[in-house]
């Protein structure tokens, strides 16, 4: 009799069953019952339709039919809801064997709820990044329209303070004395300091306003900021290299801008009796461009590798170095324009490394 045959399968944890071609019940051990949620009696020569109404119309048992008919291994994952109401997940492995077919199966439903809960909590946190990421570049554009109004508006001030010294000096000036013309030169520079410095933050926060996608020919633009550059570079008697650099989409008129920083910035901070040497070349990533432009100068202290970045962060007074400081931070508004991220490598003494990436699926 079936029953004795298989009874060595009775204890096991997987669910075995066996059910002849009229789809009746041959054969359960103490696992397909529980699973089941019938007790054996119930399901012994009943028919899989008499016990589960509508189960001819599962996948499972189009996997049975097909296990049936070829008379051979079947395996699926099958999802059932039970009488109750519930639901499990196992994993079916059907075999062709003399009554009909016998199913092994493996209760699942902890693994599969487990990868429910994992895909459920990546949506939710896709979301939750989403939300910041509107939040951030609400910001971001707050502060910029903020920066865009502070400085246009102090532009106004800041000419008629320039325009009052101007009178005093031209109308006034044979009244006073040196040391009250002295202090007036004083205030002029601070006021034109100022008005770079607004001008500066204006620029900044207008950038990439009008962008404009093109495909750039990064050898071509290269060569043209150098030849812009060529006094400087004459007057510090720099050793330019260029290596291979890719024709690319990117915002021509933005990356140029980021191309000219980087290299004054390679020509500025040079070291005294050293001659000046820069690489400027190009790596293809996965998914990137990663430009970079490498000078042999006096180098940064790790300490400031991202305050640099940072508007009007300056590592020197300016009678050392000429700038304002914004230099580097348009760099990195422009490069995360292009998706991308810009760093530096550098040791103080030998040189520094600034590394940019661009997307290449910018369109
Ligand atoms: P600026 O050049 O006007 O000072 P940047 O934003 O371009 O402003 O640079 C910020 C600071 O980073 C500079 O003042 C300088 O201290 C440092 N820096 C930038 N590039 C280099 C470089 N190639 N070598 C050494 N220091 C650098």
């Amino acid at each position: 009799m079936p029953q004795d045959k298989y009874s060595i399968f009775d204890e096991m944890i997987e669910g075995v069953q066996i059910v002849d071609s009229d789809w009746r019940y041959v054969y359960v051990n103490n696992t397909v019952a529980l699973h089941g949620k019938y007790n054996k009696q119930e399901l012994l020569g009943y028919t899989m339709m008499e016990k589960y109404p509508g189960i001819e119309n599962t996948a499972m048992f189009a996997s049975l039919k097909q296990c049936m008919t070829d008379r051979k291994h079947v395996q699926m994952i099958n999802e059932f809801n039970f009488p109750d109401g519930s639901t499990g997940y196992f994993e079916l492995r059907m075999d062709p064997v003399t009554e009909g077919v016998l199913v092994l199966s493996f209760d699942v439903t902890k693994q599969k709820q487990a990868e429910y809960f994992l895909q459920n909590s990546n949506i939710l946190l896709e979301e939750k990044v989403k939300e910041r990421t509107a939040e951030l570049t609400a910001k971001n554009r707050e502060l910029e329209q903020f920066a865009y109004i502070a400085s246009h508006d102090l532009q106004e001030p800041i000419r008629t303070v320039a325009n009052y010294i101007g009178v005093l000096k031209e109308d006034y000036g044979h009244q006073l004395d040196e040391a009250a013309l002295k202090y007036l030169e004083v205030m002029n520079r601070a006021n034109q300091r100022m008005s770079q410095l607004t001008s500066a933050l204006l620029d900044y926060s207008r950038l990439g306003r009008d962008r404009e996608i093109k495909t750039v020919d990064f050898s071509k633009l290269v060569k043209e900021v150098i030849d812009d550059l060529s006094q400087v570079i004459k007057a510090s008697a720099a050793r330019i290299t260029v290596g291979q650099l890719p024709v690319t989409n990117a915002y021509e008129v933005e990356m140029r801008q980021v191309i000219q920083n980087l290299l004054t910035n390679a020509l500025k901070f040079k070291k005294k009796d050293t001659v000046l040497e820069i690489n400027i070349s190009c790596k293809e990533k996965e998914e990137a461009w990663q430009f970079s432009i490498h000078d042999n100068g006096i180098g940064i202290d790790k300490v400031h590798f991202d305050r640099i970045f940072e508007i009007f962060q300056r590592l020197h007074q300016r009678d050392q170095y000429e700038g304002n400081g914004i230099g580097l931070a348009n760099c990195k508004k422009i490069v995360e324009l292009h998706h991308g991220h810009i760093t530096v490598e550098s040791e103080v003494g030998i040189g520094s490394t600034f590394f940019f990436t661009i997307a290449k699926n910018i369109k």
